[in-house]
């Protein structure tokens, strides 16, 4: 798909105009309100637009990488090196989160809140299989109105295999999976488009409602999540990049930066997808490998979303006057790594989930009431690494199935 070639470059300034913006917003009497009521919704038709796209994206998107494919043993294939891929780099994710929220909390740089006024509401989690059997639909139209993620990546792995294995008789589907795709793509071309005006009307909101919250007594525990997250990406991605992708880390990044950009204002990988499509294509993915993989990665795939809930969860824990044991940290490392899994790439999803990693380690969940108020600060960042982590696993899996084109 051809993308003009300025759009990243205005993407970029609209993300400063929006600071400058933001900022003249929050020193200004009524400029938060200005901002929430007159430029926030502007982002809101932006990222309305995308959502309303997400669920036909990432059908057509999967089956059509399946059918390009051709073979089911290399959708089994490229499916279980991205499985693999995310879970070790999540598993990565959390440890360095833990690591770097004990680094913070042992040098005492963590803030003791109190939660006794936190009235948040308890989320209830019907355990493991309820959760496993919640993934295959019992409605597939249930699936799409609710716009749940996994069963409509579940039923896009079984029509893509059955449209496969039907072989003449199936033609007309394919024809049709591949069509409606050309659509598809069409029609992310024209939003993309639009992208500048929604980075810069979230931008100037984010910064002018919640200006003050940075400079509040969470400063630290924010601190502390974005050098988690910029230490996993140079650790990880790049590392990745270079030694499987081939990819000089920094071209690696550069190309990333619409994706980055856009998942860090819109706070949402789900409608983040059709931009990290273009950036893995940019840097020689293939599009059948991309097409499967970056579905997947923005509904299960959360590096950043994992960090987030390590950090939290040692400051969190150390507001209820709590020592994390070593068997606690192993604990929070395997929940945090489900939990970012089952986290939907939706804004906001992250904070919920967290709500399993504290329960494992019985710290009530109510304590989530200390750091709602900036949860849109920490899940810009989360959501950026998020899809930075999709673009690297399809780069990636392009080169190890030997079809990548640098
Ligand atoms: N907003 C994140 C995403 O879409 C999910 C989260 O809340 O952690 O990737």
């Amino acid at each position: 798909m051809k993308r003009p070639r300025s759009l990243p470059v205005q993407i970029f300034l609209a993300l400063l105009a929006g600071v400058a913006v933001g900022l003249l917003c929050f020193f200004l009497p009524g400029g938060g309100d200005f901002a929430a009521g007159y430029l926030k919704p502007f982002g809101d038709i932006f990222v309305n637009l995308l959502k309303f796209i997400v669920v036909p994206v990432v059908l057509f998107s999967m089956i059509q990488g399946i059918l390009s494919m051709e073979d089911m043993r290399k959708v089994g294939s490229v499916g279980l090196k991205t499985v693999l891929y995310f879970l070790c780099t999540t598993a990565i994710a959390c440890t360095v989160g833990l690591a770097m929220g004990s680094i913070f909390d042992r040098a005492g740089l963590f803030p003791v809140l109190d939660a006794a006024d936190t009235d948040y509401e308890i989320a209830a989690f019907g355990g493991f299989m309820t959760t496993l059997v919640g993934i295959f639909p019992s409605n597939m139209w249930q699936a799409f109105t609710n716009a749940n993620m996994l069963q409509v990546i579940v039923i896009a792995l079984f029509f893509g295999g059955a449209i496969l294995t039907a072989g003449e008789k199936g033609r007309l589907c394919h024809e049709i999976v591949f069509s409606f795709y050309a659509v598809i793509e069409k029609l992310m071309t024209f939003i993309i488009r639009l992208s500048p005006i929604g980075v810069f009307a979230y931008m100037a909101w984010v910064v002018a409602t919640q200006g003050a919250q940075v400079l509040g007594s969470l400063a630290l525990v924010l601190l502390c999540a974005y050098i988690a997250y910029v230490v996993h990406a140079v650790l990880v991605y790049s590392s990745a990049a270079r030694v499987f992708g081939k990819l000089r880390p920094f071209t690696f990044f550069r190309k990333a930066i619409p994706a980055m950009i856009f998942g860090f204002t819109s706070a949402s990988s789900a409608a983040t997808l059709p931009v990290s499509k273009e950036c893995a294509e940019d840097m020689g993915a293939d599009p059948d490998v991309s097409s499967f993989v970056l579905p997947l990665g923005a509904t299960i795939n959360m590096d950043g979303t994992a960090i987030y809930q390590c950090v939290a969860t040692v400051f969190l824990a150390s507001c209820a006057g709590i020592d994390l044991t070593l068997r606690q940290m192993v604990l929070v490392v395997i929940t945090a790594t489900l939990a970012s899994v089952g986290t939907a790439g939706v804004s906001g999803a992250g904070m919920i989930m967290l709500a399993m990693v504290l329960e494992a380690i019985q710290i009530p969940v109510a304590y989530i009431g200390l750091i709602i108020a900036v949860d849109r600060l920490f899940d810009m960042g989360r959501t950026c690494l998020n899809v930075v982590g999709d673009i690297s696993c399809a780069v990636c899996v392009s080169r190890w199935e030997g079809r990548k084109q640098p």
